[in-house]
């Protein structure tokens, strides 16, 4: 299949690059580590080590000094040979960026050289049990103490938080009351440190990383631990923002190009007439639809990187990519699983395992429903009902 997405020649070098590594593992791979609670330890580090995890990170830290769209190409290459770990979105993309673009040089210095070869891990935790959509409402505190910080409060549905180095916290400022003003800080917080607590969340996923509600119980940090100014943590947030939807776009993108792929070679293959079940225009017209769906996706989530590369407006882009995207992929598993048949339910096939990882991607990092607030308010100038 011709690939229509425009591309440097370097960007296919690298695209060809990660398909080489991530096709040794495999979906098969994915799901054993999934099922038997193992982390896909070789998987990751062999990503890290040629350089693909932090190919947008500063070089001068290990990175390749590339951009998003190089990123995009390598979560979305890992995704499409079977292996969507969230983890590439989590650490290298959000915490990676946050830290380069705010970070002090210590700060730099600890974690984005691991980030980017892949020997360490970083969860981010925004999320909260009553705040959720509404970031304004955390209620998660870091107060100053001497030359401390002590965080308090509770983080929900934080991922891979148990295979991870440290966590990048956001919390709201001492005793400042929740709202639209109160100022934020983010914090690295290393496992391990005193006080800090989790239990795991019963998830229908099937993925290695598993999800966990994360106590701060008077969680002591030095100052250096604060990633940029105090109070100025939102801001830092926003640089996560788009590296987390574009990418999170990414992995969908593979997950559809994984489903498809499976599903046309099934269709090709499989005979219960005279002919191939992929000569049924019942069976050819959806996949030719779900083809369409997906380039769509992928020339989108190729603009928007390039757009947040350049430093452009990119809002609105990098919501539309992650909503097209996850779209795109919940049409095109649903129907390489009804091409298979029954065998579209069977392990073997490896597909509706990926149901609920792929139909997590409508709901976060960010909601369909919150991106279509941003479109309908910042693209459409249409009023905010909240
Ligand atoms: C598998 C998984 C992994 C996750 N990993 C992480 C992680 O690593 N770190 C982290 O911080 N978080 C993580 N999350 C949390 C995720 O980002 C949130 O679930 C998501 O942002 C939605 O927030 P919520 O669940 O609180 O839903 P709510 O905010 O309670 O929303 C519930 C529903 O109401 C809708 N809604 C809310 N407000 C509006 C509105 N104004 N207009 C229209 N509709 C609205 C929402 O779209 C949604 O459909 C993860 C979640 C899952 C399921």
């Amino acid at each position: 299949m011709t690939d229509i997405l425009p591309m440097s020649p370097e960007q296919a070098d690298l695209r060809e690059a990660v398909r080489r590594v991530a096709g040794k593992y495999g979906h098969k791979y994915f799901v054993e580590c999934a099922t038997s609670h193992k982390e896909p330890t070789e998987l990751y580090e062999e990503l890290g080590a040629a350089g693909f995890l932090g190919v947008h990170l500063p070089e001068e830290y290990g990175g390749g000094g590339a951009g998003l769209a190089e990123l995009c190409v390598v979560i979305e290459e890992v995704s499409a040979a079977g292996c969507p770990l969230l983890m590439m979105v989590i650490a290298p993309a959000i915490c990676g960026s946050i830290i380069a673009a705010h970070g002090s040089p210590e700060l730099k210095q600890a974690w984005l050289p691991g980030l980017a070869n892949g020997t360490k891990t970083m969860s981010f935790a925004i999320t909260e049990p009553d705040a959720g959509s509404n970031t304004h409402a955390l209620t998660t505190t870091a107060r100053r103490d001497g030359d401390d910080y002590v965080i308090s409060g509770t983080k929900y549905w934080i991922s891979g938080p148990d295979q991870a180095d440290a966590i990048l916290v956001v919390t709201r400022d001492g005793d400042a009351a929740p709202g639209r003003d109160t100022p934020m800080s983010m914090f690295v917080v290393p496992a391990g440190s005193p006080g800090l607590t989790m239990h795991a969340i019963e998830a229908e996923l099937i993925q290695p990383e598993k999800q966990f509600t994360v106590f701060f119980d008077q969680v002591r940090v030095p100052e250096g631990a604060l990633v940029g100014e105090a109070g100025q943590g939102f801001r830092a947030v926003f640089s996560g923002l788009n590296p987390e939807r574009v990418t999170a776009a990414a992995i969908s993108n593979g997950i559809s190009r994984y489903a498809l792929e499976r599903a046309t070679r099934y269709a090709r293959e499989r005979s219960v007439w005279k002919t191939p079940i992929g000569a049924h225009q019942g069976v050819a017209h959806p996949l030719a639809e779900c083809h369409i769906a997906v380039t769509q996706a992928r020339l989108l989530t190729a603009r928007a990187a390039e757009l947040a590369d350049a430093g452009d407006r990119s809002g609105e882009a990098v919501n539309m990519a992650k909503f097209a995207a996850a779209e795109a992929s919940l049409k095109t598993l649903d129907q390489a699983i009804q091409v298979h048949g029954g065998n579209g339910l069977s392990r073997e096939y490896g597909l509706a395992d990926l149901w609920f990882l792929a139909r997590m991607l409508r709901t976060a990092p960010t909601s369909r429903e919150m991106v279509l607030n941003f479109v309908a308010q910042h693209t459409l100038g249409l009023p905010a009902s909240y």
